[in-house]
């Protein structure tokens, strides 16, 4: 279903009206600063569109996960000043919905507010609509811009879509409904996922939906060892769910030739140990040692076959690629990415670390997705609340 975008909307209903945009400015902090402002400059242009019509602009967001009540290390205050700079332009600080409408109403054509952290009130995860409500006193229209947050039904995030009209889909959140949902529709063929991280229970339902689609599934990361141990390989002292052995034989059964493993893995007897890491095939991991990364003929392989797509989506990383050196099969598939991308492939980045390992990389993928967990439970099918909510088009 394609949900109503901010772009339809005709002038008179932008200018002069109180836009209330749900963002997320779920950020990294460290000592009350902002460590990484992607999420901020992702929001730019739904704001900056917003600015140049005329809207006064009212800014939603929630930050980190406190308990229920005001946390000063959880408080937007901190995003401010890195905001203001970003904007060009000064912001007003709203640190209580109930008592802001008024600041709302003073504000100017383009001009901007951000109120503070939405889960500093208890309704916020319960989708209360007392708290909904307040939410909608602070604009004439409602922008959800928050993919990130759109597998939540919250007070800001689904609850104050039904109140206000027109609720409508900002830019970003537009680009991840078109670019993930292209995915599930209407792939060019063919279509291969790169599947990898920790956990195969964390992925299992994407595992099963993207299976039926997708041309190949490649599988890097710990997950691959769950299947090793599966095959009843010697996995070592490699992070494998023995509870999922079962699954991993009926994936490997009913996906025939589709399931592509790691051919070998490089290992070592523990992380602090990296030092002493060598490469062997997936069918000789010592007793003792540990899978850290896929080997140097895995990388050529996946390489080979990504560049032979024409659509590419890739979650989880193929090993511990926070430790040098098993950041290598990780960078290996990024690359090839960018490599595909270039031949004219389709290239979707989803996932919380694997956007972290193509940092720096995005202008050279076609999308790179905000939305960790959103992503993932789109593309498993599930409907999204904070979508499900937005006006169709
Ligand atoms: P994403 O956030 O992109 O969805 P995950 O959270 O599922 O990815 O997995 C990321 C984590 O998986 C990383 O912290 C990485 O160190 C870990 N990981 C990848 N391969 C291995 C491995 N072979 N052994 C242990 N951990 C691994
Ligand atoms: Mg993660």
């Amino acid at each position: 279903m394609t949900k109503r975008s901010l772009r339809d909307l005709p002038p008179q209903a932008l200018d002069g009206k109180r836009a209330l945009v749900r963002v997320d400015f779920n950020v990294p902090l460290k000592d009350g600063r902002v460590t990484d402002d992607t999420r901020l400059r992702a929001s730019l242009p739904t704001i900056t569109y917003l600015r140049e019509k005329g809207a006064r602009v009212v800014l939603l967001s929630h930050l980190g996960r406190p308990k229920g009540g005001p946390e000063p290390k959880y408080s937007l205050r901190q995003v401010v000043h890195d905001l203001e700079r970003l904007l060009g332009a000064p912001l007003e600080f709203i640190a209580d919905p109930e008592s802001g409408v008024s600041t709302t109403r003073r504000l100017p054509r383009g001009g901007v507010a951000l109120v503070e952290n939405t889960r500093f009130w208890p309704g916020e995860e319960q989708n209360d609509a007392g708290l909904a409500r307040t939410f909608a006193a602070l604009g004439d229209l409602y922008v959800n811009d928050a993919f990130g947050s759109a597998h939540r039904a919250h007070a800001s995030t689904e609850g104050v879509a039904h109140l206000v009209k027109p609720a409508v889909a900002g830019f970003l959140m537009e680009r991840e409904l078109q670019y993930l949902g292209e995915l599930l529709d209407k792939p060019k063929r063919p279509f291969i996922a790169v599947l990898g991280g920790a956990k195969i229970s964390g992925k299992i339902d994407v595992i099963r939906a993207l299976l039926p689609k997708v041309d190949a599934l490649l599988i890097g990361g710990a997950m691959a060892c769950t299947f090793f141990g599966a095959m009843g390989l010697e996995v070592g002292n490699s992070l494998v769910e023995p509870d999922r052995f079962t699954l991993a034989q009926e994936l490997l059964k009913t996906s025939g030739k589709k399931l592509i493993l790691p051919r070998g893995a490089v290992i070592a007897p523990s992380l602090e140990r990296a030092g002493e890491h060598r490469s062997v095939t997936a069918d000789a991991i010592p007793k003792g040692w540990a899978v850290y990364d896929i080997d140097a003929a895995t990388q050529h392989d996946f390489r080979a076959r990504l560049l032979d797509a024409k659509t590419i989506f890739w979650n989880g990383p193929m090993g511990v690629f926070e430790t040098p050196p098993f950041d290598a099969g990780t960078r290996a598939v990024a690359a090839a990415l960018v490599e595909a991308g270039a031949k004219g492939a389709v290239t979707v980045v989803g996932g919380g670390d694997s956007v972290a390992a193509v940092a720096g990389m995005e202008d050279k993928l076609t999308h790179v997705s905000t939305g960790g967990g959103a992503s993932l439970e789109l593309l498993e099918g599930k409907t999204l609340p904070g979508v499900a909510a937005l006006e169709n088009a």
